[in-house]
């Protein structure tokens, strides 16, 4: 059991936050409490105080600016992400990730900063926001920094972050060219289950099909999610299938997961690149539905 003396702090600013962090050990911030929750019940984590980061009206802005660049703040929930028109209009790829998050339950209180700083690398985000470049801003009591998020994790639950920061937004530049992003997930369990393989992948190109910008990105392959600097180098090319495989193939190569319940790592190498392939080829394919459902499972 959680102790009963556990302290609760609202704060109404980041800088106050930030303070709480500071003054004392033991202090953990809150989003949407989904994660955080579990671990209490469960007495995996016993901190003296909780800072909730929902009062703060600095982390729920969602703006889009007119080059195209969007910021989210870090207590905007999955389900607003996921409703957001923003969102579904630049980035639907991103919204549909979200609205694949566990069941109506989590995405309602889940929030973004939460989703990223939880770093399991089986969640359904990270690997779209790695594949569309995003970055993640971070404040503590020394300044501001700016963290590519495929550089923010580091571990299973361990991220880039001090014991005294906490993420501000996540910001996804516009990209170049007409760009066009997919998300798949693929799980053997029940359709709310976390995904036991998934991948993004982002797509530019120039008025001449020529890609201008490529990333491929996959999780549930090991420790944290996995950029695959192969989809870079499609930039240049005008790809077709051969190119595709050689892409997939490099992250089956690439993946490096572990057996457990949802599956063999020999098994999530060859989804790996299943799912790789299939959305490179979904960004490809201009005539197909600008949010491809490829769940499967
Ligand atoms: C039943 C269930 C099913 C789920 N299924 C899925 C699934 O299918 N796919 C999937 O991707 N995920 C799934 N999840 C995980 C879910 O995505 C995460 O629990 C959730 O996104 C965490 O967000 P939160 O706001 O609730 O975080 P919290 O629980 O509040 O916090 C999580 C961690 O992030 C830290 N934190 C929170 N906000 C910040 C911040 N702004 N700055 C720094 N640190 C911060 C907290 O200290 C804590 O360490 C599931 C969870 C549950 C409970």
């Amino acid at each position: 059991m959680a102790p009963v003396d556990l302290a609760f702090s609202v704060p109404s600013s980041v800088a106050e936050a930030i303070g709480e962090l500071a003054a004392g050990e033991d202090v953990i911030l809150m989003g949407g409490g989904t994660s955080v929750g579990l671990l209490l019940k469960n007495d995996l984590i016993a901190p003296s105080k909780i800072v909730w980061l929902t009062k703060i009206p600095a982390l729920r802005r969602l703006t889009a600016d007119a080059g195209g660049s969007v910021l989210i703040g870090a207590t905007v929930t999955l389900r607003e992400l996921a409703g957001s028109e923003v969102i579904r209009l630049r980035f639907p790829a991103l919204a549909y990730a979200a609205s694949r998050v566990g069941n109506p339950r989590v995405r309602a209180v889940a929030t973004v900063g939460g989703a990223l700083t939880h770093s399991d690398a089986r969640q359904d985000l990270p690997p779209v926001l790695y594949a569309l470049g995003a970055t993640v801003l971070v404040q503590g009591p020394t300044g501001a920094r700016e963290i590519p998020v495929a550089r923010f994790h580091t571990g299973f639950m361990q991220t880039v972050l001090a014991e005294d920061e906490l993420v501000t937004a996540v910001v996804i530049p516009a990209a170049d060219g007409t760009p066009r992003a997919a998300y798949g997930r693929f799980t053997p369990g029940s359709h709310d289950d976390y995904p036991t393989v998934n991948a993004a992948a982002s797509v530019a190109r120039d008025g001449n099909g020529r890609i201008v910008r490529a990333a491929l990105a996959l999780g549930g392959v090991g420790s944290t999610p996995l950029l695959v600097p192969e989809a870079a180098a499609l930039a240049g090319t005008v790809p077709g299938p051969s190119e595709v495989a050689a892409v997939a193939a490099a992250a089956e190569a690439a993946a490096s997961p572990f057996d457990d319940q949802r599956g063999s790592a020999r098994y999530k190498k060859a989804m790996a690149r299943e799912w790789a392939a299939r959305v490179l080829a979904a960004c490809l394919d201009e005539d197909g539905p600008p949010v491809p459902d490829l769940v499967a499972g």
